[in-house]
């Protein structure tokens, strides 16, 4: 059984495979309160799960919380219509519910991206063998409420295994000192991870991050690792779920 909050098929609109095409699946439950979350409805179980019928569509129906395995894999690959990318499982923390995601894995017919806040190492080892590329936050004291470096340092050595990027939203409350130590973090795994900085999306007033700033901390990023990139979030202003 699985605790979805939604299920679609969209553009992805963050990180290294911004505008490609997905089906996400979208877990409830989260172990962090992010100020910036921008899916805080999926950080609690909810009663009922929004599926789409046909892939872009946007023709949900609600059907009852937990999902049967069976239900949801049919309910994913049904959306698979024509070529889609991968299928992005995300949340909330996808990993809270790491045990369904190793049942689900095997049964699905495309490629699996992880779209994680890089917290629960324990929980990515046992999924590790079923997913394919790795979306990793590194979550900021500023923006968590607390450290996550050194579970961040052992999610990151794992997720070497396979094909990963590192993803930190910026805001104005972002301090330099945090943004050097997420880069020096990274380049202790490797400097050739891809690092990607997202300045936060100025909603629910979060305090954007200033131009100026946003390229130095780039600057400073560059000198240490080999790919650092600025995306923000693209499908908000696309108009894009
Ligand atoms: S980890 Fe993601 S879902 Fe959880 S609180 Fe932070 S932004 Fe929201």
């Amino acid at each position: 059984m699985a605790h979805v909050v939604e299920v679609f098929s969209s553009i992805q609109g963050e990180g290294l495979y911004v505008g490609t095409r997905q089906v996400f699946v979208r877990f409830a439950g989260c172990n962090l309160a992010c100020t910036y979350c921008d899916t805080p409805d999926s950080r609690q179980l909810c009663q009922f799960a929004l599926v789409e019928r046909t892939a872009g569509k946007r023709n949900f129906i609600s059907v009852s919380n937990p999902l049967s395995l069976e239900n949801l894999v049919q309910v994913i690959n049904s959306l698979l219509t024509f070529r889609h990318h991968s299928i992005s499982f995300t949340g909330g923390e996808p990993l809270c519910q790491a045990a369904s995601i190793i049942k689900l894995a095997p049964q699905l017919n495309a490629p699996i991206y992880l779209e994680t806040n890089g917290t629960l190492p324990d929980r990515l080892a046992e999924v590790l063998p079923y997913v394919d590329i790795i979306s990793m936050d590194i979550k900021l004291p500023s923006i968590a409420g607390k450290s996550y470096w050194q579970e961040h340092y052992e999610f990151l050595r794992l997720a070497l295994d396979k094909e990963v990027f590192v993803k930190v939203v910026v805001t104005g409350q972002t301090k330099e000192t945090e943004i050097k130590q997420a880069v020096n973090l990274v380049a202790s795994v490797s400097s050739e991870i891809p690092l990607i900085l997202q300045p936060v999306t100025p909603i629910n007033g979060c305090e954007p991050v200033t131009p100026e700033t946003l390229l130095m901390y780039q600057e400073h990023a560059l000198a240490i690792l080999k790919n650092v990139r600025v995306i923000p979030q693209t499908h908000k202003f696309m108009g894009q779920l």
